[in-house]
C-alpha cells in the first residue's frame, strides 16, 4: 500500500493537534507501521513531545524549508520507539512564513523537501501551527489528507468553515487531490451534557467522517509532553493510550477501506463533504445557531 501523508490542522489553538500527532504516529510505530513525524509549528511542540532536545539537533525544517539542509541530514532515527522518526521544528520556523514569501513556488517547499525520504514512511505525519498561513498551506500542499482535531468545548465549531474553506482553496490550486480524511473528537469529558451536544454536531456536520474514537481528555495526555514521552511509553494503560492506539487502528482500518474502494473514493460521510459545501446548512442549524459558533447551546445562554 503507497504510503500516506497527513497534515493534522485546525488553526484554533490548544484543540490536540500536537498531541494527536505524537500519540497517532507513536501508535502507529506500535503497530509496526514506519512513520514519520514532521513538525511544521514554531512552537516545536510535537518535536519535544517525542523527547528531542534542541541542543541535540543537526538542524530542522526550517533549513530544510529554505533550502540549505535536506531532510535526510535533519531527520531523527528511532526516535522515543524503534519506526518513529523525527523532522523537527525549532523556534527559527517562526521566520519561515515571513522569509518564504518571495521564494519561487512557496507553497511547495515542504513536497520538495519530503520527495527525497516519502517512500521509506507508511505515514507521514504532520504537526501544523494554530494558523492558516504558509507553513500550514506547506502541509497542505504536500498531504493526501487533513485530518481535523475537533475540541470537545464551547465554540468548538469556531473558525471550521475557514479551515474548509482553505483545503478547498488548496486543492483547487495547489494540491487536487487533498481531501478530508477525518475528524478526531479530543479532550472529551463524558460526564458534561456539553460534550455530547459537541460531538453531536459535529457529527451533524462530518458525517461518518468523524473518527468513531473519540479522546476522551486524560490528565495523562496532559503530563505525558512535560516528560518527552508519547502516551504509550509514559502510562501504556491510560485511557489516553487506549484510545490513541484505538484511533491509530481506526485510521488503518479507513485507509484500507478506502483502497477497496478504489482511488478518489471519499471514506465515509456525507458525498463531496470534502469541503464547505457540507457545512452551511450543519453549522448554522446546529443548536445556538450563529455560524461559526456551532457548539452553543440553550442551556449555555443561562
Ligand atoms: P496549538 O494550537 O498551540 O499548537 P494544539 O492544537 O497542538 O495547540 P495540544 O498542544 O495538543 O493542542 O493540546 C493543548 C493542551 O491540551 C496541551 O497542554 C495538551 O497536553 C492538552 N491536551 C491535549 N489533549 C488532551 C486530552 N485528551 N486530555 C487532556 N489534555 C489534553
Ligand atoms: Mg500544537
Amino acid at each position: 500500500m503507497k504510503g500516506r501523508i497527513l497534515a493534522i490542522v485546525n488553526q484554533k489553538g490548544g484543540v490536540g493537534k500536537s498531541t494527536t500527532a505524537v500519540n497517532l504516529a507513536a501508535c502507529l510505530a506500535e503497530l509496526g507501521e514506519r512513520v514519520l513525524l514532521v513538525d511544521m509549528d514554531p512552537q516545536a511542540n510535537a518535536t519535544s513531545g517525542v523527547g528531542v532536545e534542541r541542543e541535540k539537533l543537526s538542524g530542522s525544517v526550517y533549513q530544510c524549508l529554505i533550502g540549505s539542509a535536506a531532510a535526510e541530514d535533519v531527520i531523527l532515527e528511532n526516535v522515543a520507539l524503534p519506526r518513529l522518526d523525527v523532522l523537527p521544528a525549532t523556534i527559527d520556523l517562526a521566520g519561515a512564513e515571513i522569509e518564504l514569501v518571495s521564494v519561487f513556488s512557496r507553497e511547495y517547499r515542504l513536497k520538495e523537501t519530503l520527495a527525497p525520504v516519502a517512500d521509506r514512511y507508511r505515514f507521514i505525519l504532520i504537526d501544523s501551527p494554530p494558523s492558516l498561513g504558509l507553513l500550514t498551506v506547506n502541509a497542505l500542499a504536500v498531504a493526501d489528507s487533513a485530518l481535523i482535531p475537533i475540541q470537545c468545548e464551547y465554540y468548538a465549531l469556531e473558525g471550521v468553515t475557514q479551515l474548509l474553506r482553505t483545503v478547498d482553496m488548496v486543492r483547487r490550486h495547489l494540491n487536487p487531490g487533498l481531501e478530508v480524511a477525518g475528524v478526531l473528537l479530543t479532550m472529551y469529558d463524558a460526564r458534561t451534557r456539553l460534550a455530547e451536544e459537541v460531538s453531536r454536531s459535529v457529527r451533524d456536520v462530518f458525517g461518518e467522517k468523524v473518527f468513531a474514537t473519540v479522546i476522551p481528555r486524560n490528565v495523562r495526555l496532559s503530563e505525558a509532553p512535560s516528560f518527552g514521552k508519547p502516551i504509550i511509553l509514559y502510562d501504556g494503560q491510560s485511557r489516553g493510550a487506549e484510545a490513541y492506539r484505538q484511533a491509530a487502528r481506526e485510521l488503518m482500518q479507513r485507509m484500507v477501506a478506502e483502497v477497496d474502494r478504489g482511488k478518489g473514493g471519499r471514506p465515509g460521510g456525507k458525498q463531496g463533504c470534502t469541503g464547505t459545501s457540507c457545512l452551511g446548512e450543519g453549522i448554522a442549524g446546529t443548536p445556538g445557531g450563529r455560524e461559526g459558533n456551532g457548539t452553543r447551546t440553550a442551556g449555555d445562554r443561562g
